[in-house]
């Protein structure tokens, strides 16, 4: 899809994706913290597996579990918010800039 400047006809459009990294970032925060209960289970698997290598090989397995829960947490939060924040872009924001003339204009518009 080739989008034109409703302006001056110029090709030379950019993205701000203002939304999209927003809403991306608020999604890892809100992912790795909505997945505590991941985080709580990562840290039990965790501590299951160390447990064979001892009370040392049991923490780091426990801490190596929750922070793998956690990744895993923010990852699908980025995933969900980049996706919303895809939406408000398109749908709410002036998403596109002329960098000819620096008209600023939403999909709808042209
Ligand atoms: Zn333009």
């Amino acid at each position: 899809m080739i989008i034109v400047c409703p302006h001056c006809q110029s090709n030379r459009i950019v993205t701000k994706d203002t939304a999209k990294k927003t809403c991306g970032l608020l999604g890892v925060v809100g992912g790795a913290a909505g997945g505590t209960t991941g985080v709580l289970r990562g840290a039990e698997i965790g501590a299951d597996v160390g447990k064979m290598a001892g009370p040392f090989g049991m923490t780091v397995g426990m801490i190596g579990g929750a922070i793998l829960a956690a990744l895993i947490g923010g990852a699908t939060g980025a995933v969900a918010g980049a996706q919303l924040g895809e939406v408000i872009d398109d749908t709410i924001l002036d998403n596109y800039q002329c960098l000819d003339c620096d008209y600023v204009f939403s999909q709808k518009l042209s």
